[in-house]
């Protein structure tokens, strides 16, 4: 935000001049460009404002500064603006009061103040929290006229709770401020995105903009077909639709991906999700209607920002491949492990070596085991599900650092680990019923995928 000297007037060209500039370099900014305003109500003030192409409204996005202008010099510019609301945003910081956060919010609003350090809701929402998003409505004298935060419902354990915001207002109203809080549904949006690999999954997802929580998905989605720990390439390509959940058009978070397409090697993976008739949620298909989802999920360990920079190595003890039956995936202490397909759990305790220690039978003699536990959340005989979180990586029996050894056996021998995606065979394919309405979900979302592509190479100009 750059601020300006000198008289109204000479702001004003050099703000102009600014706008023209910026319109120049970025064409398709025009239906938001910067303009200038000025006026009104016996002081005036100089502003920033975006103008709607479209639109005869002039919405205020900053207030620079106030100006003493000579009564003479009033009004310096009219322009055709009803009744002007002046709008300022700012985030909460952990040491706010409701006076620290008026000021910042450029408001000096004695009345507004007391109510606000008198309001239970507002204290709870907003102070001693970081990072919520307030804005203010302000009349013409700085003072509050409405203010509205907004953040994402938590769950008892901190997490996002379910699809939905609270939004706390307080409006100035004849009788004095009111106060409202709400819980209301997000809206999914959908958003787009791509990027192409030079180094990894998250470098390319940084530089692009796209969320962690949609990085995340993509490596879990097609991780029976990438290696995203190992095979990556330097060229690899990704277009990503996504679900984008916004609070009164405002961006909260990022949903469920709803279609990609990650190009590995030369090799186009394809992802669509698409829930059957009776289903109790999505899976994600190829662009042709063969289902992504494998009997068995690549890797014990979700792939996360935290362990993408570590990976597989030899085994820490006998540092000799050949006498180790499996693969020791290094990751910090309290990792979660998950169990990479259904099954019953056959043993879950200690054994010497292997420490804390769980073994899971799956169908078809199939088993797997996992050792150095730090912590076991499972029992003997319970049931799992792929996916379910079953302990944590530690360092306990014969173990020089905190790693997870994995173990894939069938009829007792050892197999490498690395193979139980394709040894495990696929799941459930689309049913023929099904098939009309997925070719038609399938050729939307290619479209949309070409058109995500596209946006990247524009915005690379
Ligand atoms: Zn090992």
């Amino acid at each position: 935000m750059t601020h300006f000297q000198g008289t109204a007037q000479t702001a004003l060209q050099t703000v102009v001049q600014h706008a023209v500039q910026s319109i120049h370099r970025h064409p398709k900014r025009l239906a938001a460009a910067i303009a200038t305003l000025l006026l009104t109500m016996g002081g005036g003030a100089f502003a920033i404002a975006s103008i709607e192409s479209s639109s005869n409204q002039v919405v205020v996005r900053e207030i620079l500064e106030e100006l003493a202008l000579p009564q003479a010099q009033q009004p310096v510019l009219a322009l055709p603006v009803a009744p002007l609301t002046l709008f300022r945003t700012t985030t909460t910081r952990s040491n706010d009061t409701a006076d620290t956060l008026l000021k910042r919010l450029g408001l000096f609003d004695a009345s507004a103040a007391a109510y606000m350090r008198s309001n239970k809701e507002l204290h709870q929402a907003l102070l001693g929290r970081t990072g919520r998003l307030v804005s203010v409505e302000a009349n013409g004298n700085r003072g509050l006229q409405k203010l509205t935060a907004r953040w994402l419902t938590k769950a008892t354990d901190g997490q996002d709770a379910d699809n939905t915001f609270q939004r706390l207002t307080i409006a100035r109203t004849e009788l004095g401020f009111e106060s409202r809080l709400e819980t209301l549904p997000l809206v999914a949006m959908q958003a787009l995105g791509s990027a192409t690999i030079s180094s990894s999954l998250f470098a390319a997802t940084d530089e692009a903009s796209i969320p962690d929580a949609v990085a995340v998905q993509l490596a879990e989605i097609f991780s029976g077909q990438i290696d995203f720990r190992r095979s990556l390439r330097k060229g690899d390509r990704l277009s990503v639709i996504y679900e984008d959940l916004q609070a009164d058009g405002e961006s909260m978070r990022s949903g469920k991906v709803l279609s990609a397409e990650f190009v590995n090697n030369g090799k186009s993976n394809q992802a669509i999700l698409f829930q059957e008739a009776g289903a109790s949620r999505g899976s994600y298909y190829s662009f042709d209607g063969n289902s992504l989802r494998k009997a068995f999920l690549a890797s014990p360990l979700e792939f996360t920002r935290m362990s993408s920079g570590y990976g597989i190595r030899v085994h820490p003890i006998t540092k000799d491949k050949r006498a180790h039956k499996g693969i020791d995936y290094a990751a910090p202490t309290g990792t979660p492990i998950r169990t990479v397909g259904d099954g019953v759990v056959e043993f879950a305790g200690t054994q010497r070596g292997y420490g804390n220690v769980i073994e899971i039978k799956h169908r078809a003699d199939m088993t797997t085991v996992f050792a150095h536990l730090s912590r076991i959340d499972v029992k003997k005989g319970q049931k799992v599900t792929q996916g379910d979180k079953i302990g944590a990586v530690g360092s306990t029996g014969f173990s020089t650092g905190p790693h997870l050894h994995f173990e894939f056996r069938v009829d007792g021998e050892h197999r490498d680990p690395l193979t139980l995606v394709a040894e495990g065979g696929g799941a459930q394919p689309l049913s023929a019923a099904a098939k009309a309405s997925f070719d038609k979900t399938s050729l939307f979302m290619r479209v949309q995928l070409a058109q995500a592509a596209t946006v990247r190479l524009a915005s690379a100009e």
